[in-house]
């Protein structure tokens, strides 16, 4: 069941295109979590979604057209950046604040705003002046305050963009588990990838101006559709590559090599393709036996000969850094895994159903939402 449906939307500021023919869709009860670097549009999405910037396109509510509907009808809740707390009110004023603008009764304005206090966790911080309260808290005081009013869809921009790491990793899982908790369909805005990843059921990565691939979180890592997505989710091996059948069998030509590729799907839309290695997808990484040989598989895996060019330590794991014919390739590997120093020849062998897949090289056109 479809709440939000954003078909066909553009807009543009005087010479600027910010948005491109956008379209995307919020299911009932679901964090859609809108990816993308700075400046490719993610709050002129939320704007026009508000209804406070004209636009082409159209924007439904379960199916009926929001063009008519103004900002203050669509009871679509915001959560900003920077809070936009009042300071001169205390945590429960500035949660009752939507509610009092809309004339709620006082017993029932209590009762809600207590109600809102709970769910993220504040109550005992009711009486407190906002501008004593520390970056999370703030936050949750902003989430409270703009899910008072009972809002039908929640949007969040950038809400932990102005915390430390530590923090945002585990506000954004708090902030996942009360999105799943209340039901409530929210778009989150974020240029984070570990951000989206915590509070989203769907991600919706953006290039300037579109929205490039939309799927799960796992969808999108198995599948990223592009090199641009790829790159953007931190999957940076990526190896021109040309797929060709040849006496029954597949080959994948690249600079690494001649790769058998039986194993994967042919890549959409050509022969051409941008070969994905996973980070995670050696399995095992050693002394090469002898010196640089070709690659070879064994066994329906590949066989890579190259050299350990860098490695650091990073607590839960290692990164390392591979050079074969001169690629340079990064994985990770367990924080516990005995290497050889940097400068030894190494072998590296990849299971290519599991750390493997293929990118066509020239996307068609964005990989957008699908037809339900
Ligand atoms: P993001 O939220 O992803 O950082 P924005 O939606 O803020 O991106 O901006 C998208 C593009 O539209 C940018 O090129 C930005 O400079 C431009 N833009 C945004 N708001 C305005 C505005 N009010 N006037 C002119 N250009 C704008």
């Amino acid at each position: 069941m479809v709440d939000l449906e954003v078909r066909g939307v553009s807009k543009r500021y005087g010479e600027t295109l910010a948005l491109d023919r956008v379209d995307l869709r919020v299911e009932r009860g679901e964090t859609v979590a809108l990816l993308g670097p700075s400046g490719c549009g993610k709050s002129t999405l939320l704007a026009v979604v508000a209804g406070l910037e004209p636009h082409d396109g159209t924007i439904r509510w379960r199916g009926r057209d929001l063009a008519g509907t103004p900002p203050e009808s669509r009871r679509f809740g915001v959560v900003f950046q920077d809070y936009a707390l009042f300071p001169h009110l205390n945590v429960f004023e500035n949660v009752a604040f939507g509610l009092r603008v809309r004339r709620t009764p006082a017993a029932r304005l209590r009762e809600r705003a207590a109600e809102v206090l709970s769910l993220v966790g504040l109550d005992h911080l009711r009486s407190r002046d906002v501008t004593t309260l520390s970056g999370g808290e703030r936050q949750r005081v902003a989430l409270a305050r703009a899910l008072a009013p009972e809002p039908r869809l929640l949007m969040l921009d950038e809400p932990l963009a102005a915390l430390d790491r530590n923090l945002r990793d585990r506000l954004a899982e708090d902030l996942g588990a009360i999105l799943s908790e209340l039901d409530l369909p929210a778009i989150y805005v974020t240029h984070d990838v570990e951000e989206a990843l915590a509070v989203a059921d769907r991600v919706a990565v953006m290039e300037p101006r579109r929205i490039a691939r939309t799927g799960t979180p796992e969808a999108i890592y198995r599948e990223p559709g592009s090199e641009y997505v790829a790159r953007f989710l931190g999957l940076d091996n990526l190896v021109p590559a040309r797929w060709e059948r040849a006496g029954g069998r597949t080959v994948l030509r690249t600079k690494l090599g001649a790769l058998p590729a039986d194993a994967l799907p042919p890549p959409a839309g050509g022969q051409e393709a941008a070969l994905l290695l996973r980070p995670n997808g050696i399995s095992i990484l050693e002394h090469a036996a002898g010196g640089r040989a070709a690659p070879a598989s064994s066994a329906g895996r590949w066989v890579l000969h190259g050299e350990l060019t860098g490695r650091s330590f990073r607590g839960a794991a290692q990164r390392v850094q591979v050079t074969v014919r001169g690629v340079d390739l990064r994985f990770r590997v367990a924080a516990d895994q005995t290497l050889p120093p940097p400068g030894s020849a190494v072998t590296c062998t990849i299971d290519p159903r599991r750390g493997a897949c293929l990118i066509p090289r020239r996307p068609t056109g964005p990989i957008s939402e699908r037809p339900i």
